[in-house]
């Protein structure tokens, strides 16, 4: 087996070990694996050992990567920051988005996005530990936003994505997740019927299926460690 295989396999057993410890179906959280950096044959190996979704931060070289591999049945998330000049490239290139949060965003996604295509599938990023620099919408406001994206004709929304700072042990990180499961539930209370909640990633995963999450994140721990273009 290739290293990307054996790790792939090792993520899915902690994915597994973590679903039978919180007394879920192991079949209850998707596994997202992040691709960022990392060149298309990367990912063609992880498509032999069986795996079909990727995440994508990096709006340019995601569309690349897409094109090239357009021939393999993938599933393509975009999960890193989106500028108002980039939305139509996500629009035309991507199959989901977890990152929205902000109206203009939705709307512009929702107007580019070809008609020849499924609608758009989308989670809100919520800044669920109120960090100042982050993106994400602020809980209090998440209702609103989702009220205003659900009727948009190019999308579906699907749920909800968080990226919380780490924290400092398993205790502390399941505080913050179950928090965004509070809020994934409050919103599903109000009608919203939402399926996904995006949170987990390498080093936390445990910590986020323990709390509620159904699909997680995973960059390093499949590809290895990851350089950054300068
Ligand atoms: C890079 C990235 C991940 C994956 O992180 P790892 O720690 O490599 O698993 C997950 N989510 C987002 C939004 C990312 O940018």
């Amino acid at each position: 087996m290739t290293t990307i295989q054996t790790q792939l396999q090792a993520v899915r057993d902690r994915i597994h070990a973590a679903c039978l410890a919180a007394g879920r179906p192991q079949n209850s959280v998707h596994l997202l694996a992040v691709s960022k950096t990392f060149g298309p044959d990367a990912v063609q190996a992880a498509f032999a050992a069986g795996q079909t979704a990727f995440g994508e931060n990096y709006i340019q070289e995601a569309v690349q990567k897409i094109t090239e591999l357009r021939h393999l049945p993938l599933q393509w998330h975009c999960i890193g920051p989106i500028q108002s000049n980039k939305t139509r490239l996500v629009a035309e290139h991507f199959d989901w988005v977890h990152t929205v949060d902000r109206l203009k965003i939705a709307q512009r996604l929702s107007e580019q996005r070809p008609s020849s295509l499924p609608p758009l599938q989308v989670c809100l990023q919520v800044n669920i530990d109120g960090g100042s620099t982050k993106s994400g919408v602020a809980p209090v406001d998440a209702l609103a936003l989702a009220r205003a994206v659900a009727p948009l004709p190019g999308l579906h929304l699907r749920g909800l994505m968080c990226i919380p700072e780490p924290a400092a042990d398993f205790v502390a990180a399941c505080t913050v997740f179950k928090s965004a499961r509070a809020l994934f539930d409050a919103l599903n209370a109000e009608g919203l019927g939402l399926d996904t909640l995006s949170m987990g990633m390498s080093a936390d995963l445990e910590a986020a299926i323990t709390s509620g999450s159904t699909m997680v994140r995973v960059g390093s721990a499949i590809f290895g460690g990851r350089h950054y273009p300068q």
